[in-house]
């Protein structure tokens, strides 16, 4: 089967709405195994006949999102039924679900919202009960007398009328229709510590010789996403092909990101940890702080961003600033252990580096970065890393193996 999206809106192409249908869309479908072929978006208007005329003759499934409105730019309908050679007539009962919809909110429904009723014969009304757009479905024997063979699903464009109707509706015909894809799975499998080359030398090709099994990659923010689908067994050959040469950088096999793997597994030791922080900013704090239950397992964060802070707040000795630097080994694991002491935690994170641009030496060039975990049954460890290439992404990748190596010692994997 190939699927086509096709989303409709001047707006998406001013750059003034981003296309998140498409994206969110995209993932909903592969969830099922189902691949989007292609997407194409168009502005308001008669370039929407076009681009499903062209579609048609393509693909087996056509989903077109929002111009489901009432004004005259809304087109959707009426190119879609022209495109197929098919009226448009009032459907009563639509009619009198928006005039409901209507009514329930104490207004009077204006005459233009009258086109959102109409439906080509043959057509299947999709109710919103978000919105006033209802959606329409038009099987692909509808398109017989033009020759063609393609199902049609005529969806809203606001998100939060869209994603109910791809729900209630869209998808569970599509699995009715291609019975195929109710037996798909997918598998994501979260790495981290590993870049994507580095996890395509190492299973690819064993993964591509399984039958029946289709691989991708998604890079995400210090992460890439394995992405496993198809029929069960493959897919669980797959996942056992990744798990056998990657097992310790998997974060996750249920999309869980790094920092809600750290908090959940904190929760369930009822262990806290702390933080010491002088290049990131705040960033792991952030990080552990946008999970939910962050409470229960965090209680102090420092930024220490002046040597004077380092010193003052965690215990830091001057001297060992002046001897090695405030980036360096030393100075690293004096910030972790020293937040360990202030706060009581159970663990202490610590990082200090030179984000730059300026700020390098030949020794300590800009993305040097010691990141050091303190541990009260475990001496301290730390690691030399580098990130060179812009602030946001030195504060990102330095966060990410600072929250990494927590992971792994609570998970009892080595850190390398
Ligand atoms: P429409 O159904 O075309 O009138 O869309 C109405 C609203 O939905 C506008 O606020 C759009 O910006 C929003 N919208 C339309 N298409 C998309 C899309 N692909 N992704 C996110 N929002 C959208
Ligand atoms: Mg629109």
């Amino acid at each position: 089967m190939t699927i086509e999206l096709i989303n409709t809106g001047t707006e998406l192409l001013l750059g003034d709405t981003v296309n998140t249908n498409a994206a969110w869309l995209g993932q909903q479908l592969a969830a099922h195994g189902i691949e989007v072929s292609r997407q194409t978006i168009v502005p308001d208007g008669p370039a929407i006949r076009d681009a499903i005329a062209e579609a048609v003759t393509r693909a087996d499934v056509l989903i077109l999102t929002g111009g489901l409105g009432p004004t005259n730019d809304d087109l959707t309908r009426e190119c879609a039924s022209e495109v197929l050679g098919l009226q448009l007539d009032v459907d009563p009962a639509a009619l009198a679900t928006l005039e409901a919809y209507f009514a329930h909110r104490g207004k009077v429904m204006s005459p233009v919202n009258r086109k959102q009723a109409m439906v080509p014969p043959g057509g299947e009304v999709l109710t919103n009960p978000h919105g006033t757009a209802p959606g329409l479905y038009l099987p692909a024997a509808l398109g017989r007398s033009k020759g063609l063979a393609c199902a049609m699903f005529l969806t809203p464009g606001p998100p939060r009328e869209f994603k109910p109707m791809i729900e209630n509706h869209v998808i569970p015909k599509l699995v009715g229709l291609y019975p195929e894809y109710a037996g798909r799975t997918v598998s994501y499998l979260k790495i981290t510590g590993l870049g994507e080359s580095e996890i395509v030398d190492r299973v690819e090709r064993d993964l591509e010789a399984v039958p029946g099994l289709t691989l991708g990659y998604c890079l995400g923010r210090g992460d890439v996403d394995v992405r496993l689908s198809g029929e069960p067994s493959a897919v669980e050959q797959g996942r056992g092909i990744v798990m056998s040469k990657l097992s310790s950088y998997v974060v996750s096999e249920d999309r869980r990101i790094l920092e809600q793997v750290v908090v959940d597994r904190l929760r369930e030791l009822g262990r806290k940890v702390a933080v010491a922080e002088s290049c990131t900013g705040g960033t792991i704090a952030s990080r552990i702080t946008d999970i939910s239950g962050a409470s229960e397992i965090f209680g102090y964060g420092f930024v220490t961003y002046a040597n004077d802070a380092k010193c003052k707040e965690l215990g830091v000795e001057p001297q060992w600033i002046q001897s090695d630097g405030a980036v360096s080994h030393r100075v690293a694991q004096a910030m972790a252990e020293g937040c360990l002491n202030v706060s009581g935690a159970d663990y202490a994170l610590a990082v200090t580096g030179i984000a730059g641009p300026n700020g390098g030496t030949p020794e300590k060039p800009v993305g040097t970065v010691f990141a050091a975990l303190a541990d009260r049954s475990q001496p301290t460890q730390v690691r030399k890393l580098f990130f060179p290439g812009g602030r946001d992404r030195f504060k990102l990748l330095t966060s990410q193996s600072a929250l990494e190596m927590l992971r792994r010692r609570l998970f009892g994997l080595e850190i390398p």
